[in-house]
């Protein structure tokens, strides 16, 4: 018998989350940063109190899906002969026609492989910690749940790039991100803004990564990124939108090469490269030089011109939610963006963004704006508790 805890499990290129979820309560949340280089591991319980974290100096774990098997023994213990009913892996790519998670068998691991070349950055580091967890234990549920799943309900028009035709069937279309935090949002949306929920909404996921997502009743209809998560908005270091004539020139005129224009348009670009300060909004915002001051227009002018975008894509706007790190917490960047916002009809009630309210549009506004506190893993447990069931 197993008493129904669910694992999840978000593994990046040298870092790897995990959290233990007892139904939607939350009993332990770690990361194990640094791997590969100098790996250190934090736990904490789910109301926030550290808990003396995993020791991994015997052997430093190489890559993600090596700390999830060095972790396992500290999570033996934790759990102190409670068992894990499933464990749920964030993957970005879930290709064009995975709208749902997916309990994962060999085989279907071998066709996510096939994804790599969409999303090289992220999809392997994904995928090999699934595997490593089947190959210890391939009795115990794993479930893929996708950041490309919520998009799929987004129009063909919206899908493809005027390329031609037979690129789109080779899989060259939009893709969108994201997809497990809008879900989450959308979850929550009748409850926390009735008003809105039914009608349509821009969702604006404003993080370290940043994206919009236009919900019509709920459902995905349109979003910022594309086919890779470097499309749409500045964000931390990543470039965002950018006329593709730009890596052209880059790589005949500048004579750079794939490798350089990667790092450029991933890890150098967004608000670092154009502040010269800091990828962090905190650090910026606190920042006198100009510079900072000026990325973060750029920012705020990005995110209003989407906003309108993706509202004539729904033909209207009747609300508007921020969320993630940067929308729940910074209250300049919203009074901005909705300033910038205002001819589409947002009325900020500034007492209300200022006193971090959940809706912070004054009564008569035509659009609705709330704040919305994401919850990706939430999303991750939900689904694997539903799909082992
Ligand atoms: P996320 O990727 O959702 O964790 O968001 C990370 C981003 O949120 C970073 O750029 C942080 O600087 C930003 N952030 C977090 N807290 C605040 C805050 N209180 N004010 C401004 N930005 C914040």
């Amino acid at each position: 018998m197993t008493d129904g805890l669910i694992g999840v499990v978000n593994a990046g290129s040298s870092s790897l989350k995990f959290s233990i979820y007892a139904g939607d309560d939350c009993l332990l949340n770690g990361q194990v940063d640094g791997i590969g280089v100098r790996p250190a591991a934090k736990a904490r319980t789910g109301a926030g109190e550290a808990l003396p974290p995993p020791d991994l100096s015997a052997a430093p774990p190489a890559t993600p899906a090596d700390a999830l098997v060095a972790l396992m023994p500290w999570l033996q213990e934790w759990l102190a002969g409670r068992r894990l009913s499933a464990i749920g892996h964030r993957v970005v790519h879930g290709g064009p026609n995975h709208a749902a998670p997916a309990r994962v068998t060999p085989a279907m691991l071998d066709e996510l492989e096939a994804f790599v070349p969409l999303a090289p950055l992220h999809q392997p580091h994904n995928l090999a910690p699934i595997r490593a967890a089947l190959a210890r234990n391939p009795g115990l549920p794993q479930v893929a749940c996708f950041d490309t799943a919520f998009h799929r309900t987004i129009p063909e028009v919206a899908q493809v790039f005027a390329l031609p035709w037979e690129m789109a069937e080779r899989g060259i279309r939009r893709y969108g991100f994201h997809g497990l935090s809008y879900e989450y949002i959308a979850s929550v949306l009748p409850r926390a803004a009735p008003e809105i929920a039914a009608g349509r909404v821009v969702v604006a996921h404003l993080g370290n990564g940043a994206s919009l997502c236009a919900m019509r009743a709920g459902r995905s209809m349109a979003t910022t990124m594309g086919f890779s998560a470097l499309d749409g908005l500045p964000m931390g270091t990543r470039c965002g939108q950018l006329d593709p004539a730009v890596v052209l020139h880059l790589m005949t005129t500048e004579g750079m090469d794939a490798e350089a224009v990667e790092a450029l348009l991933y890890r150098k670009s967004g608000m670092l490269g154009l502040s010269g300060v800091s990828s962090d909004f905190r650090d910026l915002l606190a920042s006198e030089k100009p510079r900072a001051r000026f990325a973060i227009e750029v920012f705020v002018h990005q995110v209003a011109r989407n906003v309108a975008s993706l509202a004539g894509a729904m033909g209207g706007l009747d609300g508007l939610v921020f969320t993630a790190g940067v929308g729940e917490n910074a209250v300049a960047i919203r009074e901005a963006v909705c300033r910038a916002c205002g001819w589409m009809g947002v009325e900020l009630d500034e007492a209300a963004n200022a006193a971090r309210g959940k809706r912070i549009s004054t009564p008569g506004s035509r659009v609705g704006v709330h704040v919305i506190p994401t919850d990706e893993n939430l999303m991750i447990a939900r689904h694997t508790r539903a799909l082992v069931r």
